[in-house]
C-alpha cells in the first residue's frame, strides 16, 4: 500500500505546488491521478519517487508511506530499491542505445540471471520491441518509445509503476495498445500502479480508483464506473453534457468557473 497523507509539496521554497494531498493506492490495484495541467500530478509522482529533489522541491509537510514505512525524504535510488519505478512524462529512452541496450539499463537492479526471463516479459507485452531490438531508440515512433519507456520499467521487476501521461502526442491506436497493456501488467504480474493523466476518458476505462487533482488539491475521488457518472467530471473532463452531446473546451471553461464541486 502506498499512501499520501496531507502531503505538501514546495519548489524553490516558494511554489506552493501540492496543498496537502491525501490519497491511496492500494496493493495490486490501478488508480488514476487526473486534473489539468499544472494541478500537480506529476509533482505528486516525484514527490513519491523522491525526483522532486532534483527540481529543488521538497514535502514541506505530511507524509509519504510505502507498506508502513516513510519514504518522503528517502532518495530517489533508495525508493527504486523498495520496488517503486517511476516512468516520467515525455519518453525518456536513450535515443542513441538500441532498443536492447536500454532495456539492459532498466535491468541494473535486477540480479543478472534473471535478465532472461525479464526480456521474455517485456517482449512478450511488447512484441513491437522485440522487432525492433537492434534499433536505435531515438529512431522509434513516439508510441514505441513509450512502450520503450514502460518497458525499461519492468526489467527492474517492480512492485509499484508510477506512470506520468503514457498517452500524451500518442495516436490513438498506440494509445489503447499502451492502456490494454497497462491492464494486463496489473491483473498478470500483481503490479500496482499510479497513473497520471490527462486523458481522463482512458484512464477511467483502466483504473479501478481515481482521484481529481486542481490547483495542488485533491478536490474529488472515488471507484472509476462511479467517477464516469459524475456530472462534473462528464463536464469538465470527458467533455459531455447531461443530453450526452460533446461541450466545446470553451463551454466547459465557463462551466468550470460557474459550478465548484468538491469531495
Ligand atoms: P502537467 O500535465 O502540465 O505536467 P501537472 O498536473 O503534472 O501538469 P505539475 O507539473 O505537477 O502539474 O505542476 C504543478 C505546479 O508546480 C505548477 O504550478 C507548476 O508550474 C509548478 N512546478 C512544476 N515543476 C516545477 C519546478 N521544477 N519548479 C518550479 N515549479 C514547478
Amino acid at each position: 500500500m502506498l499512501k499520501l497523507t496531507d502531503v505538501e509539496v514546495m519548489y524553490g521554497r516558494v511554489i506552493l505546488a501540492l496543498r496537502g494531498v491525501t490519497l491511496e493506492v492500494p496493493e495490486g490495484s490501478i488508480v488514476a491521478l487526473l486534473g489539468a495541467n499544472g494541478a500537480g500530478k506529476s509533482t505528486t509522482l516525484k514527490a513519491i519517487s523522491g525526483l522532486i529533489r532534483s527540481e529543488n522541491g521538497e514535502v514541506t509537510q505530511g507524509h509519504i508511506e510505502l507498506d508502513g514505512q516513510r519514504i518522503d525524504g528517502k532518495d530517489a535510488a533508495d525508493v527504486v530499491k523498495r520496488g517503486v519505478m517511476h516512468v516520467m512524462e515525455g519518453r525518456h529512452v536513450f535515443p542513441h542505445l538500441t532498443v536492447h541496450e536500454n532495456l539492459i539499463a532498466g535491468a541494473h537492479t535486477a540480479p543478472s540471471r534473471d535478465l532472461k526471463s525479464k526480456f521474455d516479459l517485456v517482449y512478450q507485452y511488447f512484441p513491437r520491441l522485440k522487432d525492433r531490438q537492434g534499433g536505435r531508440a531515438g529512431y522509434l515512433s513516439g508510441g514505441e518509445q513509450q512502450m520503450l519507456a514502460i518497458g525499461r520499467a519492468l526489467m527492474a521487476n517492480p512492485r509499484t509503476l508510477l506512470l506520468d501521461e503514457p498517452s500524451l502526442g500518442l495516436a490513438p491506436m498506440f494509445v489503447q495498445e499502451i492502456f490494454t497493456i497497462i491492464r494486463r501488467i496489473n491483473a498478470e504480474a500483481k503490479t500496482t500502479i499510479l497513473l497520471v493523466e490527462q486523458n481522463a476518458r482512458v484512464a477511467l476505462q483502466v483504473a479501478h480508483y481515481a482521484y481529481v487533482m486542481e490547483n495542488g488539491r485533491i478536490v474529488l475521488s472515488g471507484p472509476t464506473e462511479q467517477l464516469s457518472r459524475d456530472e462534473g467530471v462528464q463536464a469538465f473532463y470527458l467533455g459531455v453534457t447531461a443530453a450526452g452531446e460533446r461541450r466545446s473546451y470553451r463551454d466547459v471553461k465557463h462551466y468550470r468557473r460557474r459550478k465548484a464541486w468538491i469531495a
